[in-house]
């Protein structure tokens, strides 16, 4: 538990709390990380015509211990996925996770036992970005997306209450095998079966 958790509650965490959001947003820096055809599409935000540096993002580290964003861009494989695991791990927090293209996110085309079906299996992710592959302005809107997230990034009594609330939510959602399809009788996809 760091200070941050103890932080205590009112008009004062929430000054910290939008001040902290924005120098975190502000100083983020992705690891070096593409693991399929997805990366070529993320190695051209550095490129002028998309300018990441617009972001102070251009700088990709070569150790994730000097990174706080990975980007998994492109399919998983099974034998890759304890790297994966190894290089969040070695990340220091607070860190995200922007899951890059349809492979990433549900193991897209792949359908099969070598491929790891959404990288959420085995890293918590922030932002999923559609598409095969996605378009270089898709990463970008991506991360515009996960700095608005992290500028009201709750801390200390606020997080728990935030972790509590999702927690909550989490066991109350209706399981996707008693989902129905929008045109059937009675609560709609998203409702109680
Ligand atoms: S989503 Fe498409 S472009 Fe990205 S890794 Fe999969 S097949 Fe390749």
């Amino acid at each position: 538990m760091g200070l941050e958790e103890k932080l205590p509650g009112g008009i004062l965490l929430s000054t910290v709390e939008l001040l902290a959001g924005y120098m975190r947003k502000a100083s983020m820096w992705p690891a070096t990380f593409g693991l399929a055809c997805c990366a070529i599409e993320m190695m051209a935000v550095g490129t002028p015509d998309y300018d990441i540096a617009r972001f102070g993002m251009e700088r990709f580290s070569a150790t994730p211990k000097q990174a706080d964003l990975m980007i998994v861009a492109g399919r998983v494989s099974q034998k890759m996925a304890p790297i994966v695991r190894q290089v969040y791990d070695q990340m220091p927090g607070p860190k995200w996770v922007i899951s890059m293209g349809v492979c990433a996110s549900s193991g897209g085309m792949f359908n099969n036992y070598a491929i790891v079906q959404g990288v959420d299996h085995i890293v918590p992710v922030d932002v999923y970005l559609p598409g095969c592959p996605p378009r270089p302005e898709m990463l970008l809107n991506a991360i515009i997306t996960l700095h608005e997230q992290i500028i009201r990034m709750p801390l200390g009594v606020n997080r728990e209450r935030a972790a509590r609330e999702a927690e909550a939510a989490a066991l109350n959602a209706t399981p996707t095998i008693l989902m129905r399809g929008l045109l059937s009788d009675g609560p709609s996809a998203g409702g109680q079966a």
